[in-house]
Formats: C-alpha cells, structure tokens, sequence
C-alpha cells in the first residue's frame, strides 16, 4: 500500500464577501467575455508555469502591502482543483501570489460533498472563469488504485475509500504491459473522468459552463520538468 497523504479540501471561505481590485498587469480587462476571460487566465497561468520550469519565478504578490490588501476579499483569477501531494502546490507551479488561486485539494482529484461544493464555490460566488482540474505525474492515488484492482495490495480505512473512488478509472483505461505508461494513461482518465463529474454532480458549475463562458481546464503536471500539460 502507498502511503497517500492527508486528504484536504482547502476552501479558504473565510472572508470573502467583498471581492478586491487586482493590482496585477495582467488582471482581466473588465470588459473581457467569459470566454476570453478563460482564455486570458490560462495564458497567465501558463506563463507562470513556465517561469517555474525554468526557475525563473517572480514570486508575485507575496509582500506586506498585498497581503493587507486582501484582508477585506479575495478575487482570486482561477480555481484549481489538485491532488493534496506536497510535490503539487498550485501557487507555486504557476508561480502565482496570496489571492490569485482558489485551490482546493484532494488525493488523486477525488471527489465528494465537500470538493465539489467548494469547486461550486469558486464558481458560482467568486465568478472565476477557469477551473482547472490537475492532475499530476506518479500520483500515489492512482497507483493505489492501479495495485487495488491488479490485486497486488489490500487497502484499509478511510484510504479505500480514495482508492475505491479511482478504481473506475483504471478499468477504464486501455491495458498497457509498461507500468509507467499505464500509470500516466490512468492519471490522464482521472482528470478528466473529475472534468466530467463535477457538472453532473453541481447543476451550478453546469450552469456556469452552459451559460457563463466558464470552463474546465484539464491538465497534467510533470514533476521532473515541472510543466503542465493541457490535455
Ligand atoms: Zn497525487
């Protein structure tokens, strides 16, 4: 059995009624639609990440002055929704500051009540365009499942109920005799298997992509490069 982590659903609910001007050059243009608000975001987080790759981070929106700007809301520009694993940290990866992401973690993307009710969130009361559903390279999570359903290993409390949660994605996922290739494949069906869930699961986030421009981001981080992949 892998070792997985503590599951988290970080909401940061608190204080978040007034939402604050960005002090950003790229903040969105008032005027943008939905559509290319996403597309605006995207390209910002992008950028981010491949300032982070390259080691060449700006460390954004990090000092004192900010962070009391924020006191009073957040406005963040993205939600993502990303595996708990310590190696995954959003902020970081799209080298973003305090009040740029709304982040919500779990192991391996998985989902429930309280995932999709803050993912619901994100959308439907801070209005971010993107959600961007991260999965990411090796994830313990899928492997668990993967040696769950091979019937290499047995998994016991609350941790079966994560593995349990991803064994439809193995079986859903073509066969490969390379362990690492299966393992990628499957930690690509799970992000998007999440992608499709959550508006079946929360008719606000359905009604926010119908209606709203807002859109689901499905990408894979790498963690030997560092970079991101939209798939
Ligand atoms: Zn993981």
């Amino acid at each position: 059995m892998l070792a997985l982590g503590t599951a988290t659903a970080a909401g940061g609910l608190a204080g978040v009624g007034a939402r604050t001007a960005l002090a950003e050059p790229t903040s969105l243009s008032p005027a943008a639609s939905p559509s290319s608000a996403s597309s605006e975001v995207w390209q910002r987080l992008r950028a981010g990440n491949a300032r982070f790759a390259a080691g060449r981070q700006r460390w954004p929106r990090q000092d004192p002055a900010h962070r009391r700007s924020l006191v009073e809301g957040q406005d963040p520009v993205a939600c993502v929704l990303g595996c708990a694993d310590s190696r995954v940290p959003a902020e970081l990866l799209f080298d973003q500051g305090l009040g740029d992401l709304f982040t919500v973690r779990a192991v391996g993307e998985v989902l429930d009540d309280a995932v999709v009710g803050s993912v619901e969130y994100a959308v439907e009361h801070l209005h971010v365009p993107v959600v961007v559903v991260l999965g990411h390279s090796r994830c313990g999570a899928v492997a668990a499942a993967i040696d769950l359903v091979q019937g290499r290993s047995e998994v016991t409390g609350s941790v079966s109920t994560v593995a349990r949660a991803i064994e439809a994605t193995v079986r859903a996922t073509p066969a490969d005799p390379d362990p690492q290739r299966f393992l990628a494949a499957c930690v690509r069906t799970q992000t998007a298997r999440v992608a499709e869930e959550l508006p079946r699961r929360s008719p606000a986030i359905r009604a926010a992509l119908d209606d709203h421009g807002v859109e689901i981001v499905v990408g894979v981080y790498d963690l030997a490069s560092g970079l991101v992949t939209r798939y």
